[in-house]
C-alpha cells in the first residue's frame, strides 16, 4: 500500500475511533499514541538514575537488599493507587497495550543509556509469564518493556526472552501472605540450556513490569545462579513497594 493511502486510512480510522490518552482520557491527536504530551511531563518519574548514590540506595534498592547483589535498583515510575502509572499498567495488561510497554521501554532507556551505569550491561531477561496467561495476554509486558529498552540503547543489546521458562503455577497469590507467596514462586523459574549459555559471565539486568515485595525477582534471580552471571541489575517499569505497605 502507498503510504499516502495508508496515512489518510489511518486518519480515516482516527475520525472514527479517536484514541483517548489512558491517563487523562483525552482525545489524543492522530499522531500520538497512549499517553498525551501534558501526561507525559508530568509522569512520576522516579530518577534514581541521575544520582549515582540512588542507583542502589532508593525504596526499591531496599526492598532487595541482602536478596539480590544488584549493582543498581531502578524502577521508571512511583506507582500510586489510581496514579498515572497504574493506568499505564492497567492499559498494558488488560487492553492488550504491548506497543504501550514497549514505548515505555524506549523512553526510559533513552534516558537511562546516557546515565553512568556501574558496567556496560550485556542484555535484558524479562520476567517470564506464566505460559496460559501469556497465551490469554498474548504476550508478556515486561518483554515488550525489555525490547523498547534495548531497542533505545547505544549498542545493540539482546533480550533473553527464552533463557528462562516458568513452569505452572500451583495456586493464585491474591490472598497469601508474605512466605506463602515466596514458597509458592521460589521455584517456578528454570534455566533453560540455551539460558545457561546465554547467560554464562554475562552481566544481566533483570526487567519486570512492577516491583513490589521483590518476592518474583529473587526468585528469578536465583534461578539464573547455574549461569554464573557477572554482574546482576534491576529495571522495572513502577516501583509499588509504598502503596502496598
Ligand atoms: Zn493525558
Amino acid at each position: 500500500m502507498l503510504p499516502t493511502a495508508r496515512t489518510f486510512i489511518n486518519a480515516f480510522l482516527h475520525l472514527l475511533f479517536p484514541e483517548a490518552c489512558v491517563v487523562c482520557k483525552r482525545v489524543l491527536n492522530a499522531e500520538l499514541r497512549f499517553v498525551c504530551p501534558s501526561c507525559r511531563l508530568a509522569l512520576p518519574y522516579t530518577d534514581f538514575f541521575k544520582d549515582l548514590q540512588q542507583h542502589i540506595d532508593n525504596p526499591a534498592g531496599r526492598v532487595l537488599i541482602g536478596r539480590i547483589p544488584a549493582d543498581f535498583v531502578l524502577p521508571f515510575l512511583h506507582f500510586q493507587k489510581g496514579g498515572s502509572a497504574q493506568k499505564i499498567l492497567h492499559a498494558i495488561k488488560y487492553r492488550g497495550a504491548k506497543a504501550l510497554a514497549y514505548e515505555m521501554g524506549y523512553l526510559y532507556g533513552e534516558r537511562l543509556c546516557r546515565a553512568s551505569l556501574p558496567y556496560e550491561i550485556d542484555g535484558f531477561l524479562p520476567v517470564p509469564l506464566h505460559p496460559k496467561k501469556q497465551h490469554q495476554r498474548g504476550y508478556n509486558q515486561s518483554e515488550y518493556f525489555a525490547r523498547g529498552l534495548a531497542d533505545a540503547w547505544q549498542y545493540p543489546l539482546p533480550v533473553w526472552n527464552r533463557a528462562v521458562e516458568r513452569r505452572v503455577q500451583r495456586a493464585s497469590q491474591t490472598h497469601k501472605g508474605l512466605w506463602e507467596r515466596w514458597l509458592n514462586v521460589r521455584d517456578v523459574f528454570e534455566l533453560t540450556t540455551e539460558g545457561k549459555r546465554a547467560l554464562h559471565r554475562q552481566a544481566v539486568v533483570l526487567v519486570d513490569d512492577v516491583l513490589t515485595t521483590g518476592a518474583t525477582l529473587e526468585a528469578l534471580y536465583k534461578s539464573i545462579l547455574p549461569a554464573q552471571p557477572r554482574a546482576v541489575g534491576v529495571i522495572t517499569l513502577a516501583y509499588a513497594g509504598d502503596a502496598f505497605a
